[in-house]
């Protein structure tokens, strides 16, 4: 039973719509339990109905026409008592509803499961068998088994509109997705598909005027795999058996045969594109192996992916350089790197929209860091339809509306028109101090990790980088930089700010952060190695960096060094002696230095305990609330499933920052806070009231939260805090927070318009 349902779930997975794969279920189901039919009733919400919408052994031409209110029949019955209805004589049920033609009452056995989602009732799904005879707990099991995994597919298809267009055969405009608020703002604009290459699944739908052409570009990839593998063949030549150099002939047959060559071109003289086309082809070829009962040619269906893949690689190769970006381009993918974000002309770039990814995961930073709207966690996007067709990203309330309608769009149009005059009005106190009405100074700093925002945050007012994250620099090199590679870039940055502070924060890698050429592959990756528990296991790239911010620092007095993911004394205390020893050997090698001030990031909860040891040994204390929250919280900060858990507003969060910035202040040491939590508009009312010493967030943020401190006293922001501090959850916080936002007029902070 295990390998029918990994065949069936992966035959699921690789369909295209919901009816592909309601049809594969119902026809794999039949046949794998050897009963007489199987159907799947799905719900029509707005009519209050069970449609059935697929069927193997019922009459098919009642499919969307066959409907059940609540209610009624057995499988309504099935529907409103969530779970199996297991009977051996179906039409002697008190419940039983009769369909003449629908060839139902030949049947007496009769098994029903519900198909539930995240607790809701989706469909129903249905055998039947002629005998009289009761399902085996066996088979009751393995249908419950199918209906969850049909679940999530479904649930997928409702976001999408596609339940709707089968049930009602309409269209999909103006539907609204929700995700996640991954950086505010608001976008009106045009969708770009990014998508890593060489990944056959995630190439998008794309049409094509010349077919001839792209017929052409196809078969220039084609024979150009058939030289790689050629090539492959003639190096092992001499190496492999005669049985194993048969695997490139049939690699080669592959490439001449028509079952992929002349599909794909089929579907290019329809109108696709080659990508799309070979992807259709490559995984409709390579179901046909997945589904054979010999486990080696079964196999084949990965050699038949693997070249997929390999003339992929070509046809990208191929591809122009620069794609024709819209003016206001929403850019959408998967997962979206910093490099795909980055080859968006930053004029061009409206908009950030991905699958993956949480409000804290590097895309949303960047969005922030460069003030685009993005939304993040939109598990449900049809990235594959969505090229081209118009979007509204509501980066405040986390929302997407596809090919939006015109009363949405132009609604949106106006906030963001609003938004930009509410914008232009803050960027009048970019050279105001960021002072509390009754006086009290509260510097706001910049977040960084490119070199390339010294001028943006310069221009922003940012009195100085409260976060320089290295290991961007790191991120983007195929190796580790080397020290003078690090000391330019830290230079770039020290003396472009001087004499404003900067904080350079040494690497802080693991967790989501890896290098590609230090793959770091664990169970737990935020339990695990990262931070300063790799730098200290590593003291020759530890060295290399601190030699190198140091060097970086020679004639000037603004260096700060700041030390991630300390978890104790111990730590701390070998960090501060390879500093040390780093800051001696330059000083024997003549480097002129002023010894900077070190801190250290409070961001493990252990740390909230052990203030008192920690400031006596640091300069500055600086609150990682990222991280904080989710140790704090038991809570990823990258999982969509639990991120409705995740509010840095949570009365525990409040009560540990609030904690650790009195214990820090009676040790006379300065505490800033860097998270994210630093640009959130409520959150900062709060921290405002606990007495920290200074806030850094991206630079799009630094308008809107000098707003805040300058229209609010230290005196009414303890006031608050007291208030907050004693209610119960991070949502009434939240709508209390916000709400003295709105009655100062400026809630137009935390939601679209003014
Ligand atoms: C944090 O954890 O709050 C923080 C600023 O560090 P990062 O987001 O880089 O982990
Ligand atoms: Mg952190």
């Amino acid at each position: 039973m295990l390998e029918i349902l990994r065949l069936i779930v992966q035959e699921v997975s690789a369909a295209r719509d919901l009816q592909g794969a309601l049809n594969v279920i119902v026809g794999r189901v039949k046949s794998a339990m050897t009963v007489d039919a199987c159907s799947v009733f799905l719900a029509d919400k707005a009519a209050r109905e069970y449609v059935l919408m697929a069927t193997d052994g019922l009459n098919p031409e009642f499919i969307g026409g066959t409907r059940l209110g609540e209610g009624e029949g057995l499988v309504s019955m099935v529907a409103q008592r969530e779970e199996p209805l297991n009977l051996e004589d179906a039409p002697a049920h008190p419940r039983y509803r009769f369909f003449p033609g629908t060839q139902a009452s030949h049947f007496h056995a009769f098994l029903g499961v519900p198909i539930i989602h995240h607790r809701e009732v989706m469909g129903v799904l249905v055998v039947r068998q002629e005998a009289r005879r009761r399902f085996s707990d066996n088979e009751e099991d393995f249908l419950v088994t199918i209906a969850a995994q049909l679940a999530g597919a479904i649930a997928h298809a409702e976001k999408n509109g596609d339940i709707d267009r089968l049930i009602t055969h309409q269209g999909c405009e103006g539907q609204a997705l929700d995700g996640l608020a991954g950086a505010p703002g608001v976008a009106v604009g045009t969708v770009m598909v990014v998508y890593p290459s060489a990944d056959l699944n995630a190439v998008p739908d794309r049409e094509v005027d010349d077919a001839d052409e792209e017929v052409g570009v196809f078969k220039a990839a084609i024979a150009r795999t058939k030289a790689d593998i050629r090539r492959f063949a003639d190096q092992l030549n001499g190496e492999l058996r005669e049985e194993d150099q048969a695997l490139f002939e049939a690699y080669s047959l592959l490439l001449s045969s028509e079952s992929i060559v002349g599909k794909a071109i089929e579907r290019i003289r329809a109108g696709s594109w080659a990508s799309g086309a070979l992807r259709e082809t490559i995984n409709e070829r390579a179901r046909v192996f997945d589904e054979m009962e010999d486990p080696y040619l079964r196999e084949r269906a990965s050699d038949v992916r693997d070249l997929g893949r390999r003339i992929l690689t070509h046809l990208q190769s191929g591809e122009k350089q620069a794609p024709p970006y819209h003016e206001n381009t929403i850019l959408v993918g998967e997962e979206i790197s910093a490099t795909m974000l980055a080859e968006v002309p930053r004029e061009r770039l409206a908009g950030v929209v991905s699958v993956r990814g949480s409000s804290l995961s590097h895309v949303a930073i960047l969005a922030n860091a460069l003030g685009i709207p993005a939304v993040v966690g939109v598990d449900d996007l049809p990235v594959s339809r969505l090229d081209w067709r118009e979007m509204v990203v509501d980066g405040y309330r986390g929302r997407v509306y596809i090919s939006p309608t015109a009363a949405v769009k132009s609604e949106y149009q106006r906030l963001a028109r609003e938004e930009a005059e509410l914008m232009a009005g803050l960027e009048e106190l970019r050279d105001l101090p960021a002072k509390t009405k009754d006086d009290v100074r509260i510097p706001l700093y910049a977040n960084t990790g490119l070199v390339s925002d010294v001028n943006s945050s310069l221009n922003s007012g940012a009195e100085g980088i409260g976060l320089y994250r290295t290991e961007f620099p790191f991120m983007v090199r195929d190796r580790f930089p080397g020290e003078e590679e690090q000391r330019k870039i830290y230079r770039e940055i020290l003396e472009g700010f001087a004499p404003k502070p900067v904080v350079l924060r040494t690497l802080d890698v693991g967790g989501d952060k890896s290098l590609p050429y230090f793959p770091i592959k664990e169970d737990n990756p935020f339990l695990g190695w990262r931070g300063i528990r790799v730098t200290l296991d590593h003291p020759e790239i530890f060295l290399i960096q601190l030699r190198a911010m140091l060097k970086a620092s020679s004639g000037l007095s603004n260096l700060q060094i700041l030390f991630p993911m300390i978890s104790n004394v111990a730590e701390l205390d070998e960090a501060r002696g390879l500093f040390s020893r780093a800051y001696d050997e330059l000083l024997d090698e003549g480097v002129t230095l002023t010894r900077p001030k070190i801190g250290v990031m409070v961001e493990v909860p252990s740390l909230i305990y052990l203030i008192d040891r920690i400031a006596a040994k640091v300069d500055f204390l600086s609150i990682g609330t990222n991280d904080l929250t989710q140790y704090l919280l038991a809570v990823d900060r990258n999982n969509a499933n639990v991120a409705a858990l995740y509010d840095a507003l949570h009365p525990s969060v409040l009560q540990a920052i609030s904690q650790i910035v009195e214990s820090a202040h009676s040790y006379h040491k300065p505490v800033g806070v860097c998270g994210e939590m630093a640009s959130d508009p409520a959150a900062v009312i709060a921290l405002l009231g606990m007495g920290v010493d200074s806030l850094s967030m991206s630079v799009a943020s630094l308008p809107r939260i000098k707003w805040i401190i300058r229209n609010f006293s230290y005196g009414c922001a303890q006031t608050i805090l007291r208030q907050v501090m004693a209610m119960d959850d991070a949502a009434a916080v939240r709508r209390h927070l916000d709400g003295l936002l709105e009655e100062a007029g400026m809630g137009g902070l935390v939601r679209p318009g003014r």
